[in-house]
């Protein structure tokens, strides 16, 4: 098959190599139908995520039909039309217990974390791939949901929400403010509405996400004094993370009020000061953390029941075999305003 394969630092390629097996009863093989590529994919091209070995096959995201199934899998049959999550859950480790599945303990490279596809095993962006505890970590796709909208379920609908909204604490009147409009920041943007806030600001250096992000049930903010004069002077309920940079990060704290929420959602390179000199006083809570795909399944019910439009959030569309493509595009996204490039097998 062919598949995009990761040769260290700057160097990828879409080139041949073997079609996955079972390895395991709980496997299951999925044929790709549609794959996308992640602002986490570029930050391992940059050599950000030093666990990605060479050779790796990237992509966490994808919709595809079930080819073959592993012994143990009762649920599953060949032919199913499933959601392959960011997340991979065993169902049975401690954290899986707690329904911490970001940070399943099942033996996949042995690393205490839910994200392994595209990451510590093969990945999405390929013809076919092998996704592990299949039962427990893909998702059904039902009908009249297209690939791009389930698609968009595989990270980063799931990742806003949880991350962003759900950690931020987003209840009825509070005023959001999201830095970043991208994806992740939109997809924040989209599911905060599900919570009746009473005004979602967005904030971007780039001003054409900012007006996309209107689409998104967002207000055309700015910067710090705007932000504050919409909220009479007091700051934001919730202020969300979604650049991972320093400067963004405190952003989030120079405009969240006394006793509001900083979620970071943000994939962050390098540290960032917390000043606690000044901090210790607010009452603020800092959250963060990897999505655990635990609401995936509500979400997928608001995108199938017309409750949530996924459809803004693709930009561009390519065939699979012009991946080499979609990154440049995805790659430049400030000049090509893309969002999400949906690849079609
Ligand atoms: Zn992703
Ligand atoms: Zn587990």
């Amino acid at each position: 098959m062919k598949a995009l394969v990761y040769h260290g630092p700057g160097k990828k390629s879409w080139e041949d190599v073997p079609d996955p097996t079972i390895l395991k009863p709980t496997d299951v093989i999925v044929k790709i139908d549609a794959t996308t590529i992640c602002g986490t994919d570029l930050h391992i091209l940059k050599g950000d995520v030093p666990a990605v070995e060479v050779g790796r096959i990237l992509g966490h995201e994808g919709v595809g039909t079930i080819t073959e199934i592993g012994d143990a899998v009762a649920s599953l049959v060949v032919g199913d039309r499933v959601i392959v999550s960011a997340v991979t859950a065993c169902g049975r480790c401690i954290y899986c217990k707690d329904g911490v599945y970001s940070h399943c303990q099942a033996d996949e490279g042995a690393s205490g974390i839910g994200w392994i596809l595209g990451h510590l095993i093969d990945g999405t962006q390929a013809e076919y791939v092998r996704v592990p505890f299949a039962e427990t970590s893909v998702h059904k796709l039902p009908e009249g949901v297209s690939d791009a909208e389930g698609l968009l379920l595989s990270d980063i609908l799931p990742t806003g929400h949880e991350i962003g909204v759900q950690y931020g604490r987003v209840k009825p009147g509070d005023v959001v403010a999201v830095i970043g409009a991208g994806p992740v920041g939109l997809a924040a943007m989209l599911t905060a509405g599900l919570y009746g806030p009473s005004r979602i600001i967005a904030i971007d250096l780039d001003a054409n996400r900012v007006a996309e992000a209107t689409k998104f049930g967002a207000t055309d903010g700015d910067w710090k004094e705007q932000v504050l004069a919409l909220t009479d002077g007091l700051g934001v309920d919730v202020a969300i993370e979604a650049v991972g940079i320093p400067q963004t990060f405190t952003m989030c704290l120079d405009i969240v009020r006394p006793a509001g929420t900083v979620a970071n959602v943000g994939v962050h390179g390098t540290g960032v000061d917390l000043p606690l000199d000044t901090l210790w006083i607010s009452n603020i809570v800092i959250t963060m953390g990897l999505i655990n795909a635990n609401t995936t399944d509500m979400l997928l019910k608001m995108v199938a029941s017309k409750k949530l439009d996924a459809t803004p959030f693709v930009s561009h569309t390519f065939a699979l075999d012009d991946i080499l493509d979609a990154y440049d595009v995805f790659e430049r996204a400030a000049e090509t305003k893309a969002l999400k490039v949906v690849l079609n097998a």
